[in-house]
């Protein structure tokens, strides 16, 4: 047999046979990662998603390259095609793969929620059912038992594992390493969906545990409190990426607080730092005395509204910030602690209108007029508001748009602006003048709330802290956006108001917040002072951190990046000379950490 005859009848069908063989086994693999190739492509192509699809192919034949047959792989992998459809179904209903939330949300859904989700239940049915028996004839018809890598195949799983580090060595001209593996599993099925199904058993078990320590909690109250005759009326505003840069009342050059301005008594303090500079990480420092970044022991610890509710309180959390569910995110683990919750905007986000979607913080006042209405001698709210969260342009109605913009541009300009591209100044200050009529829409919501509070003349406060600020058009990186350490995320505006009656009553606590003005300390004081503001003390409680204390010594101001590392604030960045004023455009550069969070 000459050369040619061997090609013709040995080689040649050899090679097809095994091409189609390796196709089928691509195809097969493709199957396992469909959510991972679907993703590349939702709600538009990304690189970044290609990288993922690329990076998940190889860690699936992982195994394969120390030997394992290659079928005996594709079977072990059954289970998880078995979850592709219902990852494809919540991806194209909200464009992301399950998340904690959702899947906190499906284990406490009812059946009228599950009804609102019936179209994604039975296309994840009827898929799963397609998908597994087209899966299970493929692997048993066409991918030979004995099958396994070759040294051609193996190279291949090698170079698409190492493709995103190469990737990122060209393009950055560095690799980000464990940290980089870490985020890239996070974010690709199978591991993304195994972690957030880990998390939200995690979180449900958090929230049972924490009426145990309701009903342990053993809070002291001050005799001057006990006493009082007057109806006890307070509330905490929890602000939304608001920044001390972009406040009239901190002498920003534009008239954002005309309303605040003109309230009497209001207390402006000059100097108070963040403790995260993204939501998730901030609330908890605020609401507990963990220490900025200590989530978990956030979860094991009384919240304010726990030893408030401890000490005759009826307490209420209003929202304008979506729930994903009874136990939705860290923050919503301490909603529960309220005797009633409500959340105005309502619940997770079926319809996949997206996580920003909601009501107005302004919203927020017939609730809180309805609830002042019935009375009740002893009340605590907590507001968390939406605030100045992107897009800014869905952040106040068109009667609070002191700087005009039209929305629908501003809206498109941010999306360009914070996907990476630099925009154009007057893109730019379109931007900037939805932020900062953001603003005007918190003076109107806080100046309202204070009167609300001065008609029923109690013996009341109002306490204003933004969870984080937020990167504005003066920043060199990372503009309207959130999640690094910049001086416009971590300088943060606070406000309190007292009633004349709580002052009378109180002088003494009233006294030492106005000594305080302009002492520099960190929102992880909040805690302390609340509870302080409230005569109360608990086994947490530090009389030294309350701002509201003549003793007051709050430690070295701490913030958590968004990787978890603790910064010392004050070490990084010096202060400034005139603190209190704006902040000059060349301090936005000095951004000392990555994992910027896009409005
Ligand atoms: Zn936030």
């Amino acid at each position: 047999m000459n050369i040619k005859n061997l090609f013709k009848t040995q080689i040649l069908p050899k090679m097809v046979s095994d091409s189609r063989v390796w196709l089928s086994v691509f195809l097969a693999v493709n199957l396992i990662n469909l959510p991972n190739l679907a993703c590349c492509f939702t709600p538009c192509f990304t690189w970044l998603g290609l990288k993922l699809w690329i990076f998940s192919m190889g860690l699936t034949m992982l195994a394969c390259v120390f030997g394992l047959r290659i079928r005996l792989m594709l079977w072990l992998a059954v289970p998880l095609v078995l979850l592709v459809p219902a990852c494809l179904a919540s991806l194209f209903s909200i464009q992301n793969l399950p998340t904690t939330f959702l899947i906190l949300a499906l284990l406490e859904t009812n059946k009228t929620e599950l009804s609102a989700l019936q179209v994604q239940v039975v296309f994840a049915g009827i898929g799963t059912l397609i998908i597994g028996m087209l899966y299970v004839w493929f692997v048993k018809t066409r991918v030979p038992a004995s099958l396994r890598l070759g040294s051609v195949g193996k190279g291949l799983v090698a170079l698409s594992l190492l493709s995103p580090f190469c990737y990122d060595l060209v393009a950055h001209g560095h690799v980000v390493g464990l940290a980089g593996i870490q985020q890239r599993l996070l974010t690709t099925f199978p591991s993304a969906t195994f972690y957030g199904a880990y998390e939200a058993f995690d979180i449900r078990s958090r929230v049972q545990n924490r009426k145990d320590l309701t009903e342990n909690l053993v809070v002291n109250q001050e005799q001057a409190f006990r006493d009082e005759t007057n109806r006890q009326v307070h509330m905490l505003v929890i602000g939304e990426s608001a920044t001390k840069s972009c406040f009239g009342l901190y002498g920003y050059e534009r008239l954002t607080t005309p309303m605040l301005e003109h309230t009497p008594g209001v207390l402006t303090f000059r100097d108070v730092s963040c403790t995260a500079p993204c939501t998730l990480i901030a609330v908890p420092s605020l609401l507990t005395a963990a220490p900025p970044g200590k989530l978990v022991e956030a979860t094991r610890q009384a919240s304010i509204l726990t030893a408030y509710k401890k000490a005759g309180f009826r307490v209420y959390w209003l929202s304008a910030q979506k729930k994903h569910g009874t136990y939705d995110t860290l923050t919503s683990i301490f909603s529960a602690d309220a005797d009633e919750d409500h959340f105005i905007s309502g619940k997770f986000d079926i319809d996949g209108k997206g996580a920003y979607q909601g009501e107005l913080d302004a919203n927020l006042m017939p609730w809180v007029r309805r609830i002042l209405k019935r009375n009740e001698p002893k009340v605590l709210f907590v507001l968390h508001t939406i605030g100045s969260h992107g897009p800014y342009s869905m952040r106040y109605p068109p009667q609070l748009a002191r700087f005009p913009a039209d929305p629908q541009k501003a809206h498109e300009a941010l999306f360009r602006i914070t996907m990476g591209a630099a925009g154009s100044p007057e893109e730019v200050e379109l931007v900037q003048k939805t932020y900062d009529n953001s603003i005007c829409a918190t003076d109107f919501l806080l100046a309202n709330l204070i009167n609300d509070l001065k008609q029923i003349k109690a013996s009341s406060w109002l306490y204003y802290v933004s969870d984080h600020g937020e990167n504005t058009a003066t920043a060199r990186f990372g503009k309207f956006m959130h999640g690094m350490i910049t001086r416009q995320v971590v300088e943060i505006p606070m406000l309190m108001w007292l009633s004349p009656a709580y002052e009378q009553a109180h002088a003494d606590k009233a006294a030492a917040l106005k000594a305080n003005l302009n002492t520099p300390f960190s929102a992880s004081c909040t805690f302390h002072t609340l509870l302080d503001m409230g005569g109360l003390s608990c086994p947490d409680f530090k009389k030294e951190w309350s701002t509201a204390s003549p003793h007051f010594s709050p430690g070295p101001r701490l913030v958590c990046d968004a990787n978890g590392n603790i910064i010392d604030y004050d070490k990084k960045f010096p202060p400034l000379q005139a603190a209190s004023k704006g902040i000059p455009p060349e301090e936005n550069a000095r951004n000392i950490a990555t994992g910027a969070s896009r409005p």
